[in-house]
């Protein structure tokens, strides 16, 4: 392929464009564990895509569940009608989400089911006559899509910075990074659980009767693999009951087993009144979020005049046909291949194969949960290149997908990841580290 011309006309999302049109990495096919670029080469895909190919690619079943769905219904309209699979799906997901959070709003993506989720919040506190509960509140290192609700509650700062005042009337609580503390944690780390109490901190300066709902990443992933302290969303779970506000978790990357339980919220004991999904609803197939809510939450929109709409929100692809087919097919996979439990099994083998990395050159903290990672490196101070940029290219040489969020380098594979891969997996980050030394 001669690049310049064939390159130029697609504006590449989340990628430094020049950089990239110098010397594209390009994916032309993809089955079970990997990738393989145009001309062969075969890449394990140590991220499930972008967290979001939990069952691996290419699995059969959805393919052929979108390809027949194809031929019998291309589209539904969302107005006023329906179509048997998205009840269905809605019932399916009932079923393995957590107790209570059983009414399901369909979306396109992660941030729509953000900004989705934070309408409901709003619309809930009106429509029980507390109006005035207009504050949303997120959280630092936060990273909810790129909508302007996502990017408002978000503390991304690269996501934020370039966009102006954003949402009025949105405060954040602190985030939960704690390396000094917490380095080499195992799952949950041990400390930070009181970091909770600075709800109360906003609590105090704008009033509970101003809050509407908090939103948090059980584990938040675009920011580097933070995972709860022990205690801490507990916490946070009280003092939004004692106020009365809305607990928000977006587990667009969380869900789907990939902490070794269905959702975050069953491995944390801790179950929020709104819960965003995504990414691995469909296994990455065909673009798909939902907003879970809890009975409560949904009943309080289900008491006005019987005729009239009573959330007046939805996208013209709400639960399109293709999408549902492709999420029932994933859910079939899900549960014949037990995927959404077997974060936990390999967790143990997980764990040890990542921490085997701590002490080799500029690691600094490495962080693992399900299965999940985060390898953390030392800035380069006062200089723009990461090194964990550096162990994404190496890797890439070596046929190993990573990904880079800051200095950290994450991971998180397909759930059908064999002992093999994780040692192919390790391996190369291991050499991507000792050749940056
Ligand atoms: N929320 C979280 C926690 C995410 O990680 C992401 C995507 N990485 C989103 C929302 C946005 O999802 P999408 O890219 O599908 O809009």
């Amino acid at each position: 392929m001669s690049h310049a011309a064939e390159l130029d006309a697609y504006w590449m999302p989340f990628t430094a464009n020049r950089q990239f049109k110098q010397a594209p990495r390009l994916i032309a096919k993809a089955a079970g564990m990997h990738f393989w670029t145009p001309e062969g080469r075969e890449i394990l895909d140590g991220i499930a895509g972008l967290w979001c190919v939990n069952a691996g690619h290419a699995r059969p079943r959805i393919v052929q569940a979108i390809q027949a769905q194809a031929a019998e219904l291309d589209f539904a309209p969302p107005f006023n009608m329906g179509h048997p699979l998205a009840f269905t799906l809605a019932d399916r997901l009932a079923q393995i989400a957590p107790a209570g959070l059983d009414r399901v709003f369909f979306t396109n993506s992660g941030s729509e089911s953000v900004e989705t989720a934070l309408k409901m919040a709003l619309a809930y506190h009106r429509l029980r006559g507390e109006g005035q509960r207009t504050r949303l509140i997120g959280r630092e290192c936060g990273y909810h899509g790129v909508n302007f609700g996502g990017i408002s509650v978000g503390g991304m700062v690269a996501n934020r910075k370039m966009f102006g005042s954003l949402l009025a009337g949105v405060d954040h609580i602190r985030h939960t990074h704690d390396p000094e503390r917490n380095a080499y944690s195992r799952g949950q780390p041990a400390h930070g659980a009181e970091l909770a109490e600075d709800l109360e901190r906003l609590i105090a300066l704008h009033d509970a009767s101003t809050i509407a709902a908090v939103i948090v990443e059980p584990v938040a992933g675009s920011t580097g693999v933070l995972i709860p302290p022990l205690g801490y969303l507990q916490r946070l779970r009280e003092i939004c009951n004692r106020h009365g506000i809305l607990l928000i978790f977006d587990e667009v990357i969380s869900g789907f087993g990939r902490t070794g339980a269905p959702f975050a919220a069953q491995r944390f004991g801790v179950t929020p009144d709104l819960m965003t999904v995504a990414k691995g609803l469909t296994n990455g197939c065909v673009p798909m979020g939902a907003v879970l809510a809890s009975r409560a939450l949904h009943d309080t929109f289900m008491t006005g005049p019987e005729h009239a709409i009573e959330f007046f929100h939805g996208y013209t692809y709400s639960g399109h046909p293709l999408a549902c087919a492709a999420a029932l097919g994933t859910l079939d996979t899900y549960a014949e291949e037990g995927l959404l439990t077997r974060g936990a099994a390999l967790e143990p083998v997980w764990t040890e194969a990542l921490h085997s990395l701590r002490g080799l050159p500029h690691v600094i903290d490495i962080r693992t949960i399900g299965l999940v990672a985060g390898i953390e490196l030392a800035p380069r101070p006062g200089e723009p290149t990461r090194r964990a940029f550096d162990a994404f290219m190496d890797c890439w040489q070596q046929g190993v997908l990573v990904r880079t969020t800051g200095d950290t380098i994450a991971l998180s594979p397909p759930l059908i990841i064999e002992e093999r891969h994780i040692a192919q997996l390790v391996e190369a980050i291991g050499t991507a580290l000792r050749r940056l030394a």
